[in-house]
């Protein structure tokens, strides 16, 4: 035994590289430890690895799932992250529709309602819809248990802090504490992120891509993410990414924004639903449904509109170098979008910047959102650091020596799952 104080590290949860939060990650990096090879791996006193462990199952992230087969001696217990029946909740919202899902750990989709709305309505009139619905899909099944509620916006967000910037797609949202909200709806961690970073993490994710990937959602909006590396460039301030309000003319068609010749004005699904409405186009599905037929007016709106996006995409292409540009969204994934955007961005950008650049379609069709938003928030929300928070905290709430573990208060069988704070949905 070394000369540790432990009774101090008890009760302060520990920090560094030895701390509870520490020692979670090591465990939720593999199935299975012994407490001898945490020992081994972490070289912490036998004293610290109990109490570290007393606390990740008193918190219900850690559990005893079974015991190795026996080599010799007797078989030691296996320990292992706890996410038996851990949901996320994800909402993955456009400016026209949205996807609401109850998702494991990993962002594979349980059980998911798309649904109509227009997200310029006001928040108090929205927003409440939207986190019934959440709710009802939670109720679906009462034995699972929330851990973090994700949600992807078409409007710069700061995920740092869930701070909105104004935006004159979500009028009067800025303001309006959206991720407060949701948090005081279930009392778990809120991930807030805009909604095309979420589909191009996505998309880097589920793909196991660790090069540069840069993901368009192309839609009644236009919106792009960068990933480097697994991690999703959000920007300074959260506006990382959106390319809609790049001006491309001084003059041109009126934008949301008050100005004019934006890229938005002139090529995203709004604006070419306008400049469809004579042609008998109501909604974006008309396009997409006629773009299909081969309907010559429409494909020719929309190649004009692919050539503008091309066109910016060219120069983020020159900027990133990326090895995958990834086209989503309702436009972006038709076949002629696709074809004159890589037309367009392969002729405009310089051959070196291209050498190993892809463009493809979406691969994960809708859930790329799902999955995105699902990475983030597990990563967020199991992060050591997190973890250390969450165990200080529940530490100030309890009587002092409950923290105080020896070796042999090592709970030996299935630790309780109900001490999780506040993780049922009320
Ligand atoms: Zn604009």
């Amino acid at each position: 035994m070394t000369s540790e104080n432990s009774k101090t590290s008890a009760v302060a949860a520990g920090t560094g590289p030895t701390s509870a939060g520490h020692m979670f990650s090591l465990i939720r990096s593999r199935p299975g430890w012994t407490r001898q090879q945490l020992l081994a791996a972490t070289g912490v006193s036998r004293t610290t690895l109990f109490e570290r462990l007393d606390q990740l199952f008193k918190a219900g992230l850690v559990y005893e799932a079974g015991t190795t087969s026996s080599e010799g001696g007797r078989p030691a217990q296996l320990l292992r992250f706890d996410d038996r029946d851990r949901v996320l909740l994800i909402f993955d919202l456009g400016h026209v529709h949205g996807r609401i899902a109850v998702a494991d750990l990993s962002g594979n989709t349980l059980r998911m309602v798309s649904l109509r709305f227009d997200i310029s309505n006001p928040p108090s009139r929205l927003l409440p819809r939207l986190l019934d619905q959440g709710d009802a899909l939670l109720a679906a099944d009462p034995s699972a248990h929330l851990v973090g509620v994700g949600m992807g916006i078409p409007a710069p967000v700061d995920s740092e802090t869930g701070q909105m910037s104004e935006c004159t797609t979500m009028p009067g949202w800025q303001d309006y504490g959206l991720k407060e909200r949701i948090q005081q709806r279930w009392g778990v961690p809120v991930l807030l992120e805009n909604d095309a970073r979420a589909f191009s993490l996505g998309e880097a994710a589920a793909t196991g891509e660790a090069g540069i990937l840069l993901g368009v959602k192309y839609s009644s909006g236009i919106g792009a993410g960068v990933v480097v590396g697994g991690e999703v460039i959000g920007g300074a301030n959260g506006a990382a990414g959106d390319i809609g309000h790049i001006r491309l003319t001084d003059d041109g068609p009126p934008c949301t924004c008050g100005r004019r010749g934006c890229l938005a004005a002139w090529a995203s699904g709004r604006a070419i639903v306008e400049q469809l409405r004579g042609h008998g186009m109501h909604d974006l599905e008309d396009v997409v449904q006629r773009a299909r037929e081969g309907d010559p007016v429409v494909v020719g709106a929309l190649r004009k509109g692919a050539r503008r996006l091309g066109r910016v995409l060219a120069s983020m292409v020159a900027i990133v170098n990326p090895e995958t540009l990834v086209l989503g969204g309702s436009l972006g994934r038709l076949d002629v979008v696709a074809a004159e955007i890589e037309r367009q961005v392969r002729g405009d950008t310089v051959e070196r910047a291209m050498l190993k650049l892809r463009v493809v379609p979406a691969r994960i069709g809708d859930e790329g959102g799902t999955v995105g938003l699902s990475r983030k928030l597990v990563r967020n929300v199991y992060s050591a650091t997190a973890i250390d928070t969450l165990l200080a905290d529940s530490a100030k709430t309890e009587p002092a020596d409950a923290t105080e573990a020896t070796e042999d208060s090592v709970p030996v069988s299935q630790p309780s799952r109900a001490p999780r704070k506040s993780t049922r949905r009320r």
